[in-house]
């Protein structure tokens, strides 16, 4: 199993007040005085996961009044700000942008400067004793103006204050419907003057028109979640291989507007419409390496093959239709076949031909061939052999991400048995995703 947390990440959307330790939750609110749904740590924990998982939006905000409440001094804003940095360098995080948003951390006096300076001090803190320790972190702070408050001009100015001391971004979230970035299109103007980055929440609860106005009024470089720009993509129900963008899903694509997609948080928040009680799977916006590296051409399902140098040359027309890489390529995976052999037979059924990588591979990618009957491979282990995938790689480290996909891919029996049935490529495309 791919060991997750060592590969090192970076984190471009997560919130400070959505992170907290539950031990510190009740740990502060004894203090305070502070009432919570639970009087323990483990039950508080369980508490936040039904609020999240409960599908009604006002559970899931009201999570956040209870951690409001526990960061409104500078030692305990400083104090989540800590646990939060250690916490994001134990997930692999080597570059994290923590979001929040100061003006809801004044009820007990606090002003906005001190606040975010609060939170540096946190975030300084633990940079230091995760590098003390061999380890790597830098954290930049985005602050977060509140649709609903506006406070936009302020909080701006808040932000250009502090920029080059922690702080690289100004963003805008609260409730999106109702609550344009056309209301405060001053403030985001003069951010622009500011030459300033702005990352705006838009296209979660609200469609293509919210996303829109994030863009013109926002001028937003990138989309807080965004995941609606496919109410603007448009696809054949009968052919997957016919779509289409709108002007919106147009420009985003072509200005590289990333979208910072939490896929989790779009199934608790309900942003994929039309569905109930939607799983990862309904998730609009396919995510998997696997997919994105299997070109159009690249499936080949109940073809026959009689012997293994077949089953390899069916692999590399797979690469060779979907522009990955040369005829001789193909040829240089035969003898690399020759070579090493069972080596490239990798798990019960399944090998993966490959060449070295050369000037043959045009761009790094995938084939699939599925075998009409098994072939002898002349693996003692893991023969006969039915599924044959292809890879080309430009180089050795480029293709990291591929290999974890198909090892959780290979590991789980239910679908690799549901890829031997199939002859249907958006089922398999489905079942990669
Ligand atoms: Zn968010």
């Amino acid at each position: 199993m791919t060991d997750y947390r060592a590969i090192p990440k970076i984190s471009l959307h997560d919130h400070l007040d959505g992170g907290l330790r539950p031990e510190t939750i009740v740990e502060i609110s004894d203090a305070i005085g502070h009432k919570l749904p639970a009087d323990n740590a483990k039950d508080l924990n369980q508490w936040f996961l039904d609020s999240c998982d409960s599908g009604s939006l006002v559970r899931y905000l009201e999570t956040f009044e209870h951690t409001i409440a526990v960061m409104q001094s500078e030692e305990n804003l400083a104090r989540v700000a800590y646990e939060f940095a250690l916490d994001l360098a134990k997930d692999g995080v080597i570059y994290g942008e923590i979001r929040w948003a100061p003006e809801q951390h004044l009820r007990n006096g606090l002003s906005l400067d001190q606040a975010v300076e609060a939170v540096e001090a946190g975030l300084a803190k633990a940079r230091k004793e995760v590098r003390a320790e061999g380890g790597y972190l830098a954290t930049g702070q985005l602050i977060t103006a509140m649709r609903q408050n506006d406070k936009a001009q302020e909080i701006a100015e808040l932000t250009v204050r502090h920029r080059n001391k922690g702080v690289v971004g100004f963003d805008y979230a609260g409730p999106e419907d109702g609550f344009s970035p056309t209301r405060h299109a001053g403030a985001f103007a003069w951010l622009n003057e500011q030459l300033m980055p702005v990352t705006l929440h838009a296209g979660e609860a609200a469609g293509r028109d919210s996303i829109r106005a994030a863009i013109v009024d926002g001028r937003t470089l990138r989309l807080g979640h965004g995941v609606r720009i496919i109410e603007d993509v448009f696809v054949d129900e009968n052919d997957d291989n016919k779509y289409g963008f709108g002007e919106v899903a147009t420009w985003v694509l072509e200005r590289g507007i990333a979208l910072e997609l939490s896929p989790s948080s779009n199934l608790q928040t309900g942003a994929i419409p039309g569905i109930e009680n939607p799983t990862m799977r309904d998730h609009p916006v396919v995510m998997s390496a696997l997919n994105d590296a299997l070109g159009q051409n690249a499936i080949q399902l109940a073809v026959s093959a009689s012997t293994w140098s077949e089953a390899i040359t069916l692999a590399g027309n797979g690469l060779e239709l979907s522009g990955r890489s040369t005829s001789e390529y193909t040829r240089a995976m035969i003898s690399a076949f020759e070579e090493l052999g069972p080596y490239m037979v990798i798990a019960p059924g399944i090998a993966l031909a490959h060449a070295r990588p050369s000037s043959e591979v045009l761009s790094t990618g995938l084939s699939l061939v599925v075998l009409e009957s098994s072939v002898e491979f002349g693996s003692e282990r893991f023969d006969p052999v039915r599924i044959v995938f292809g890879l080309a790689a430009i180089d050795h480290d480029g293709h990291i991400d591929l290999m974890a996909g198909l090892s959780e891919l290979l590991l789980d029996e239910t679908k690799v048995n549901m890829l031997l049935q199939s002859d249907n490529e958006s089922e398999v495309r489905r079942l990669l995703g």
